[in-house]
């Protein structure tokens, strides 16, 4: 990226400010060196998005960012209620996409000697890559209490534990979905689909903690170091995509209609207020449950797959929080509190101390924010700070973010090789596409720990601990 174009205005924060047709400034938190990783795309994406009607305070590129469809990955953009606009390029195409970590209440004393039949057991056991069909079969009537119902609907079919829900986003079930306003072909994409990883950026992974940063905070989230976690980073799988699919057309059908002149049809949008919008918004709910159901399903196979091994082991879901998503939430604007519809695309939720929305055990310390990194480098946890809200609408990164495209991983990784070399290290790669494994090659992602220390120093979250894998069962 060139940072000419950009107003510097700390080591961490950096500005492309506000010319027309731009309705406010772009606001990027990154190092220089991130920055200058970052493709031009992303300055160009964040001017179009700032030009969107009902755009409020600023958008806002996250320390991952990457040039996406529209708009950027790892870009936040909060829109009014009565006059702004919603859209489906601004969610993605894999809407509800997140992370959930859980405690499995062991060691990596624990873990050690099992670790082979572990990776085995659980690669068996979770359906994985593109394509992957589970064994649930949903007919139509089912389909629609899961798309209402979420991961509460999961825990009454039996997948999971009614403590579960308090840790998720939305206690697990998003109101407002509108199962009737999806389309047949998103169903049927969906019918054998629940409780599948999906495709190569999607994992299971058993971690270990290597260091806490702020024995308070992870006192809270209860970890400490040397505990072994599972991560779970999966979305709204076939459902998800269509519904993204089968609106953006729609979006950019209806664009005339509301006057929106679209500076690129990928960043088709309409007004919150419109038809086409309140289904969207519907439907994209209904979305977000399916991908809550998902990972709920995927926590009781993981459950099922360590029970087998390790009958003491009691995976107890730490929090889950999603990273594509479009949500209403009170922020405040110049000091007054204003009802926004926040997209975080590629960001994470990060609500500082005190926020309602938080269950009671974290309340007072803030949101966990659950990060990726790859199968080969750190993942971390971090924690939503106070000034996050006046800086980023309470949002944060999401993983590394990729450094280069699939395509240009291919050519530089063999997915056979990066197995055995991460084998050598004592980290478990199972995955049915040795593509997939090359495509998300450990150098294909920016360092995560750049990244993080970013987000760390602007302010946008905090870091509690540092995780380092052992298994890795990639889609
Ligand atoms: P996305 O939602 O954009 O596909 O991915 C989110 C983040 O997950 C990526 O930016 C990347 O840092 C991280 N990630 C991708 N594959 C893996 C993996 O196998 N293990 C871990 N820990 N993180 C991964
Ligand atoms: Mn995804
Ligand atoms: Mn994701």
């Amino acid at each position: 990226m060139d940072t000419t174009r950009l107003t510097q205005k700390s080591a961490f924060e950096w500005w492309l400010e506000a010319s027309p047709p731009m309705r406010v400034p772009g606001i990027l938190y990154a190092n220089e060196a991130l920055l200058r990783e970052m493709d031009d795309k992303v300055l160009e994406q964040m001017a179009n998005v700032a030009s969107l009607p009902g755009i409020v305070q600023a958008v806002y590129a996250m320390p991952d960012a990457h040039w996406g469809y529209g708009f950027p990955i790892g870009g936040v953009a909060a829109f009014r209620e009565d006059d702004g606009v919603v859209s489906a390029g601004g969610v993605g195409f894999d809407i509800s996409c997140g992370v959930r970590t859980m405690h499995t209440g062991l060691t990596v004393e624990d873990i050690e000697p099992i670790k082979e039949d572990l990776a085995q057991g659980l690669f068996r056991h979770v359906p994985a890559g593109v394509g992957s069909i589970g064994k649930i079969h949903l007919e139509p009537a089912e389909m629609d209490a899961m798309l209402q119902g979420g991961a509460e609907w999961a825990v009454k079919q039996g997948y999971g534990r009614p403590e579960d829900l308090e840790r998720i986003e939305e206690h697990g079930r998003m109101e407002g979905a509108r199962p009737e306003l999806i389309s047949l072909q998103a169903k049927r994409r969906q019918a054998d689909e629940m409780g599948t990883l999906g495709s190569g950026n999607h994992y299971l992974e058993v971690q270990q903690v290597t260091e806490v940063f702020d024995t308070r905070v992870a006192e809270a989230f209860g970890v400490a170091v040397g505990d072994v976690l599972v991560s779970i980073h999966s979305g709204s799988r076939g459902l998800g995509h269509q519904v993204a699919t089968d609106y953006s057309r729609q979006m950019v059908e209806a664009a005339h209609k509301y006057g929106l002149e679209l500076a690129d049809l990928e960043l088709a949008c309409a007004p919150i207020q419109s038809e086409e919008g309140q289904a969207y918004l519907g439907a994209m709910r209904a979305a977000i449950n399916c991908a809550l159901a998902n990972r709920q399903i995927l926590t009781h196979l993981a459950r099922e797959a360590f029970a087998y091994l390790l009958p003491r082991a009691d995976l107890r879901l730490i929090y889950d929080v999603s990273h594509n998503t479009a949500k209403l939430e009170e922020h405040l604007i110049e000091g007054k509190p204003q009802r926004l519809y926040v997209h975080r695309k590629g960001a994470t939720r990060a609500f500082g101390p005190g926020h309602p929305a938080l269950p009671e055990a974290f309340r007072a310390v803030g949101q966990p924010v659950l990060i990726g990194g790859t199968m080969g480098t750190a993942s971390y946890i971090l924690v939503g700070t106070p000034e996050g809200e006046a800086r980023s609408l309470s949002s944060s990164c999401h993983g590394a973010g990729r450094a280069m495209s699939r395509h240009q991983a291919l050519k530089q990784w063999r997915g056979k090789e990066l197995v055995r070399e991460l084998g050598q290290r004592g980290i478990i790669v199972r995955s049915p596409s040795p593509r997939g494994v090359a495509e998300e090659a450990p150098g294909a992602y920016k360092d995560v720990t750049a990244v993080v220390d970013a987000a760390h120093a602007a302010g946008l979250s905090r870091k509690v601990a540092r995780l380092e894998p052992l298994i890795c069962i990639k889609g």
